[in-house]
């Protein structure tokens, strides 16, 4: 599909990375049996092939409307069209390039309460207040310390984590150290940028993303082999930092030496020797967050791991959909986001599991607020055996 640049566009970078990202789609339409916005509305401008049309339309005559911005809105970044894809059109980049685009259609109401929740949530000290009633998952049994020394990580502590879902970095901390590594943390007010970046504030993203990106080099110039996350949602940011840099942008290679560090705990955990680890008796179910399936390309990796590990798991109906949750996008759309949530819980719960387990936080919290089935981390279920 070709592009042609309206004036004030011709010369920009954006322009042309989206209109680059655009001529790749051959209209197929292969994405809209994958999309769940389109499954649930079935129009096409809730479709990726559809947003890709009215991003088109932007970019050329600049006739974008309010109803074009909803539609972006509507869409999850759940990237699942990406994984559909032949032609392995870059859908994430350019909707978020779209949004920028559109973001001046947006209500002076919207903008301003879209930018409370954004700065409450990248503040840890607003977001730990929240701890007495939304915390899960609190901390239980020791710290361990390592015996040996195998190597050094750097885990990636997140700003919602500690505060809400606290057992996961313990766990993922005792499991490490009983591996032998040294666990080394990243502060909580260190956000890997995702909240700003895809909520309208791109210069601050960057700003957090280059004192990242600089702090972590030095992490890895002082010995640290692999930047370790376990909440998917970061991840696939942090993997992602190279394509916010022009190649020939000081920070291009930098970031991506970052992002080459970064690996889920599942991608570093399936080649550890797991005999430490103890298998609790316990029927599962495991919801694959789109942010690992289809943002990371990391499908079944979990679902291996745990079955190596002695879990039986039942496949998921439908489990390449979005449970809703999508970063900030249950918060602004409701509607949408509880339908998924509704449609994911009935599959997760079908083989009446005792617990449902995630490889992100935010699916985690979302879940969690539409079921009585404890909803945890994978991680949660690796409790190093006793001495
Ligand atoms: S990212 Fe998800 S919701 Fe958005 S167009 Fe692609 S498949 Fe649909
Ligand atoms: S599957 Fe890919 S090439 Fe086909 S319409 Fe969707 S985005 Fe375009």
């Amino acid at each position: 599909m070709q592009t042609k640049l309206s004036e004030h566009l011709a010369d920009s970078a954006h322009g042309k990375k989206a209109a680059d990202i655009i001529s790749a789609c051959v209209h197929c339409g292969f994405c809209l049996a994958t999309c769940p916005t389109y499954q649930l509305t079935g129009n096409e401008l809730d479709s990726p092939r559809g947003r890709i049309y009215l991003i088109k339309s932007a970019l050329e005559n600049n006739q974008a409307s309010k109803s074009s911005l909803q539609h972006l809105d509507h869409c999850l970044t759940c990237r699942s069209c990406e994984t559909t894809c032949p032609s392995g059109v870059k859908y994430s980049e350019l909707v978020g390039i779209g949004r920028e685009l559109l973001e001046n259609k947006r209500s002076l109401w919207q903008k301003a309460s879209r930018s409370t929740i954004r700065r409450f949530l990248t503040k840890p000290a607003l977001v730990n207040l929240s701890k007495p009633f939304a915390q899960q998952s609190a901390i239980k049994s020791p710290v361990i310390k390592p015996q040996v020394t195998r190597g050094r990580v750097l885990l990636l502590t997140g700003c919602v984590q500690p505060a809400l879902t606290p057992n996961t970095n313990h766990i993922t901390k005792n499991v490490l150290s009983t591996l032998g590594y040294q666990v080394d943390e990243t502060s909580q007010q260190a956000c890997c940028g995702a909240i700003d970046h895809h909520n309208a504030a791109p210069t601050v993203a960057l700003e957090r993303i280059k004192a990242n990106i600089d702090n972590w080099l030095r992490s890895i110039e002082s010995g640290i082999e692999t930047i370790i996350s376990t909440a998917s949602g970061c991840g696939v940011m942090v993997k992602d930092y190279p394509t916010l840099f022009a190649p020939s942008d000081d920070y291009y290679l930098k970031a991506s030496t970052v992002a080459e560090k970064t690996k889920d705990i599942a991608e570093f955990l399936i080649n550890q020797d797991l005999s430490p680890i103890q298998h609790q008796a316990v029927n599962v179910s495991y919801h694959a967050p789109c942010s690992l399936q289809h943002g990371q390309k990391l499908p079944n990796l979990v679902e291996r791991l745990l079955t190596t590990l002695g879990y039986e798991l039942t496949p998921i109906t439908d489990s390449h959909l979005c449970c809703g949750s999508a970063g900030t996008y249950s918060l602004f759309e409701p509607e949408t986001s509880k339908q998924l949530r509704d449609n994911k819980l009935k599959n997760l719960t079908q083989s009446q599991p005792d617990i449902i387990v995630t490889s992100n936080v935010g699916c985690q919290l979302h879940l969690s607020k539409g079921t009585k089935t404890p909803v945890r981390h994978w991680i949660e279920l690796l409790e190093p055996k006793a001495d």
